[in-house]
């Protein structure tokens, strides 16, 4: 076949030339911690700040989440630094009082096929359109992920991203092997655009940065990187936590990446 006769590549994706980014801590912890990272986020010129409030901890005896004091100093931060927020929803019981309160409704990778959960995030955001990151589960395909999002699209909010943090494979190396190709086969197969959770997958700080840069050039749309004032202390996911320092010199070379695609880190 002459170059001529080569169909051109498919891509449904919504190809902007901005790639946001969700920066902040795992957890909410204090509102000066949380203010610290707003602080480094905003400075870098960047719109959205994540934090966990509702925590999904594998152990019921680890540090489960201020709950709505985290939410309260998540609304508190985003106002006075013009910061769009971003937390996880685990419980439908929750979903009226998250959307209260902030900019993006965040679904776990553990409640991937809690479907009465999307289902209720769909109509509790069918007026606001308000974001919901719909993270894949663990041993979700993506075809399964594909699918189920129309739980929540049904109910009337198709403002979604979907979110790949890494699945379970045999390696161990890493926390998750994450799917990179995932971002070519979504923009393929979907509108929706595609984040990159690279913290998560990586689970160890120094991958970290590996892994962002990789996630720029493959073309997700947004990425989400776990930013911590002081790693060693915090009470959630540590070990996989940029300084804001890190961050910093991180943004920087995602930022020539992004220059080299004619795109904008925002
Ligand atoms: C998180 O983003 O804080 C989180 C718990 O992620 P995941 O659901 O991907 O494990
Ligand atoms: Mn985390």
């Amino acid at each position: 076949m002459s170059d001529a006769n080569i169909p051109p590549i498919p891509y449904l994706g919504q190809k902007s030339d901005e790639i946001t980014i969700y920066a902040g801590p795992c957890s909410v912890e204090s509102a000066e911690q949380f203010d610290e990272v707003a602080e480094c986020v905003k400075g870098l010129g960047l719109h959205w700040i994540r934090g966990g409030a509702f925590k999904p901890r594998t152990n019921p005896h680890s540090f489960q989440g201020l709950g709505e004091e985290a939410l309260k100093i998540m609304k508190d931060a985003g106002e006075r630094y013009d910061l769009l927020t971003l937390t996880e929803v685990m419980d439908s019981a929750h979903c009226e009082l998250v959307h209260s309160y902030v900019d993006g409704l965040q679904v776990g990778a553990r409640n991937f096929q809690n479907f009465s959960l999307l289902k209720k995030i769909g109509q509790v955001t069918a007026d606001s359109h308000k974001m919901v990151l719909y993270k894949r589960g663990f041993a979700g395909t993506i075809a399964e992920w594909l699918a189920a999002c129309d739980y929540i699209s049904d109910c009337g909010n198709d403002n979604i991203v979907l979110c790949e943090r890494g699945i379970r494979t045999f390696e161990t190396a890493t926390r998750f092997t994450l799917d990179i190709a995932a971002v070519p086969v979504i923009h393929k197969q979907s509108l929706y655009p595609v984040c990159i959770d690279v913290s998560h997958p990586a689970g160890q700080r120094d991958l970290v940065p590996a892994l962002a840069k990789a996630a720029v050039a493959a073309g997700a749309d947004s990425l989400m990187i776990e930013v911590h004032p002081n790693p060693p202390q915090a009470l959630s996911d540590g070990p996989q936590q940029l300084t804001p320092a890190q961050f910093e010199t991180l943004v920087g070379e995602l930022r020539q990446i992004a220059d080299v695609l004619g795109k904008k880190i925002v």
